[in-house]
């Protein structure tokens, strides 16, 4: 899978993108490239990383039970795009991304719209939570 593109949508392969944010190689330096990663490991169903990519105060208590039906659920990750990014750059503290994922469960063609919000913790960004659309 490395050379393949991101599934993120970045055009770049997943080695040079995601896979090094996911693998704790390198640190996304936007709250976008944070959610791109957040994607690309629901895609490879990577479940640390996404506990660890949370806020720890907006986790819930059920959170990684949670992620994991739901990723057992979905029968294809079809595509992330990204609608508007503000803010979240390496000089922010804060970051709002709104985005579209399209996703299958079984025959189903399904879609998710969400506006969520980063922040920096530790000097990493990490998303807070969303609001669906
Ligand atoms: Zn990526």
């Amino acid at each position: 899978m490395s050379n393949l593109p991101c599934p993120c949508g970045s055009d770049v392969s997943f080695s040079k993108c995601c896979d090094g944010y996911i693998r704790g190689k390198r640190v996304p330096e936007t709250a976008e490239a944070l959610m791109r990663s957040r994607y690309t490991a629901y895609v490879i169903g990577n479940v640390p990383y996404l506990l660890e990519s949370r806020h720890p105060d907006f986790i819930t208590e059920n959170e990684a039970l949670d992620i994991q039906s739901w990723i057992k659920d979905v029968t294809s990750w079809d595509k992330l795009e990204i609608l508007v990014a503000e803010k979240g750059t390496a000089k922010d503290k804060l970051g709002w991304v709104a985005f579209n994922v399209f996703f299958h469960q079984g025959d189903r063609e399904e879609s998710m719209c969400e506006y969520s919000r980063f922040s920096r913790l530790n000097g990493r960004w990490v998303y807070e939570e969303g609001e669906l659309d």
